[in-house]
């Protein structure tokens, strides 16, 4: 079959093209499927203060638990979810299981006067973020599980917060001005530009794993990070390191001032249930130590 390019000029539609537009049409109904059918689940991954290790959020992450394929991850799907619209139902799917799940988290956790609620983090796709109902989604999500506004972190991609029209700024403040706090996700990667960090309502900045990557323990590997870090700081930001793998990484990123860690050196993302064990087991442990402080042996 020959096909036009739109330049006047033919070209073979070879037969790979074909099945990868079959794959796709198919996957789209099979996410449609798998949504009516519920097949998609949430796995949360901890966030823990760097300095103590105290865990004080998690982030949602979507999991499809395909009949045939078994558990499949963002990268198969998200991107043709996020084309079909169906990112949309998805989402809503993961914001109130999210807002639900840390309602009951928070029924293990010993809340420091002064600190925000253990909470939640939720990736929205700039889809989702097109909705005109994102806010009273997200006002209905959280009334439902009865839960502080700022018991929820919503991660906005650099890229998304930079299409910085009016409108997407209008948003971030409604979302701001409601309660919620909010994460630009992998930071480093886009472009934000110093004024636009200034402009924007946000709260968190999530280093991208790729400069947590960096770091080896050889200060010269590692300027980006250390400036990022203080550019947050800077601004008043809470940092947070993505995809922290060994104890060194950790280490060095507590050393340079970065508050928040997250990444397999911590905790996998495990279903919510796993997220509720840490919890017990994290207050069992302090307050063991508590005694021990109290009676010295
Ligand atoms: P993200 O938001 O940047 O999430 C972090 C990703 O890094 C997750 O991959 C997580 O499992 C992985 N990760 C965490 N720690 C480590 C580590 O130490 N080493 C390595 N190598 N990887 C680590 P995951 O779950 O496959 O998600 C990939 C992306 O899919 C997410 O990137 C996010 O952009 C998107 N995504 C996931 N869930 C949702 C969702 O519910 N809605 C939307 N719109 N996007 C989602
Ligand atoms: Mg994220
Ligand atoms: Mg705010
Ligand atoms: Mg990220």
């Amino acid at each position: 079959m020959a096909k036009a390019d739109g330049k006047g000029r033919y070209r073979w539609f070879r037969p790979s093209m074909r099945t990868a537009v079959v794959s796709r049409h198919q996957l789209k109904s099979d996410l449609e499927r798998a949504a009516e059918r519920g097949e998609f689940q949430v796995h949360y991954q901890p966030i823990v203060d760097l300095r103590t290790g105290r865990p004080v959020a998690a982030e949602a992450l979507v999991r499809w638990v395909h009949p045939e394929r078994g558990l499949l991850f963002p990268e198969t799907f998200i991107s043709e979810a996020e084309n079909s619209g169906i990112i949309n139902e998805i989402g809503r799917l993961v914001l109130r299981h999210a807002c639900a799940h840390v309602g009951g988290w928070q029924q293990h956790v010993e809340r420091k006067p002064g600190e925000p609620p253990f909470a939640v983090a939720v990736n929205l796709s700039p889809a989702q973020f097109a909705q005109p109902d994102l806010v009273a989604q997200i006002d209905e999500a959280v009334e439902a599980a009865g839960i502080d506004p700022n018991s929820l972190i919503l991660e906005i991609t650099e890229t998304m917060m930079l299409q910085g029209s009016d409108r997407v700024l209008r948003t971030l403040d409604l979302l701001s001005g409601f309660g919620v706090r909010l994460a630009m996700d992998d930071f480093g990667t886009g472009y934000a530009s110093l004024a636009s960090l200034r402009k924007l309502p946000i709260d968190i900045i999530k280093i991208a794993k790729t400069f947590t990557d960096d770091i080896t323990g050889n200060e010269e590997k590692s300027p980006f990070v250390r400036a990022m870090i203080e550019l947050g700081e800077a601004l008043g930001l809470v940092t947070l390191a993505e995809g922290v793998e060994t104890a060194q990484q950790a280490r060095e990123l507590e050393r340079l001032g970065c508050r928040l860690g997250q990444g397999y050196h911590f905790a996998r993302p495990v279903p919510s249930a796993g997220i509720e064990l840490l919890l017990q087991r994290y207050a069992e442990q302090q307050a063991g130590l508590a005694k021990v402080i109290a009676f010295p042996a």
